[in-house]
């Protein structure tokens, strides 16, 4: 199946630590991979903020991104994003920022825990860390940063599984967590937040999409309505990266339309 609206709104600029190229040269790339409409969502780890200069980069990632979304005005549809990593670890940081910078989207996500480094980071082949626990309190702070809703859409519900499950092979029992992730999910769909379909993983050890199906059916079973997709691009290559699978996954699982997000408000746009 081939699919026209072709939207990415997770990716990563130079802007970020970990991204490779610039704004200008993403736009370029995702107009000749006949992409439709893409959000930058650079990095802004919220718990290190100041300490790792992020107040900085905040400004650069916003302006560089306005720019290219003049430029390609017509051509391409640019959302001026973030990714607020970790948001709910400090407040009033995160709010302030929203409050200063018109986005037209805010992705809220979790990385690492409380004065824990990233999973990315973790050995978890050592017997003395304990991923159970670890996943618990991963899903407790996404439920509190559900609760507090001041983004648009929730990132990467699994992240810690990319490392976990897929570069460590351990399996984890899901069961174990049903409840948590039904509380999140529920937070999401009352206080009208969307659920990311992160396709990073369908690039990654993983091989699947961050939720997964059994998550993003639950999430339609509990009247969830509103997704979008990313495919957490660091790369110009990667830019679009998995957005069909995803939009069939979408399809499967009963959505037929997928949020595109500008000045903070979605649009439903038919997956097709
Ligand atoms: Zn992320
Ligand atoms: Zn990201």
């Amino acid at each position: 199946m081939a699919f026209k609206n072709i939207i990415d709104l997770h990716t990563h600029t130079d802007s970020s630590f970990d991204g490779h190229h610039s704004t200008m040269f993403l736009c370029e790339t995702a107009c000749m991979k006949g992409i439709r409409a893409v959000a930058f969502t650079d990095h802004l780890e919220i718990d290190a903020f100041y300490r790792d200069h992020f107040d900085r980069t905040a400004i650069q990632s916003f302006f560089e991104i306005a720019k290219a979304k003049s430029a390609f005005n017509g051509k391409l549809l640019v959302c001026v994003g973030a990714e607020l990593g970790q948001a709910v670890y400090d407040k009033p940081i995160a709010e302030k920022l929203i409050s200063s910078m018109n986005y037209d989207i805010v992705i809220g996500s979790i990385h690492n825990l409380p004065n824990l480094d990233d999973p990315y980071f973790m050995d978890f082949s050592d017997e003395n860390v304990d991923y159970m626990e670890l996943l618990q309190r991963y899903f407790e702070c996404e439920l509190e940063l559900a609760q507090w809703a001041k983004f648009d859409t929730l990132a990467h519900m699994t992240y810690p599984l990319r490392y976990i499950t897929g570069k460590y092979g351990i399996p984890v029992d899901m069961s174990k967590f049903r409840e948590i992730i039904d509380e999140i999910l529920v937070t999401l769909i009352r206080n009208e937040k969307a659920l990311e379909i992160n396709t990073a993983g369908l690039r990654q050890q993983i091989g699947e999409t961050s939720p997964n199906e059994t998550i993003l059916r639950r999430y339609k079973e509990l009247g969830g309505k509103l997704i979008t997709i990313g495919s957490d691009a660091h790369y110009a290559k990667d830019l679009g990266a998995g957005i069909e699978e995803g939009y069939e996954l979408a399809l499967k699982c009963g959505f037929d339309r997928i949020a595109i997000y500008q000045n903070r408000t979605p649009t439903l746009i038919p997956i097709e």
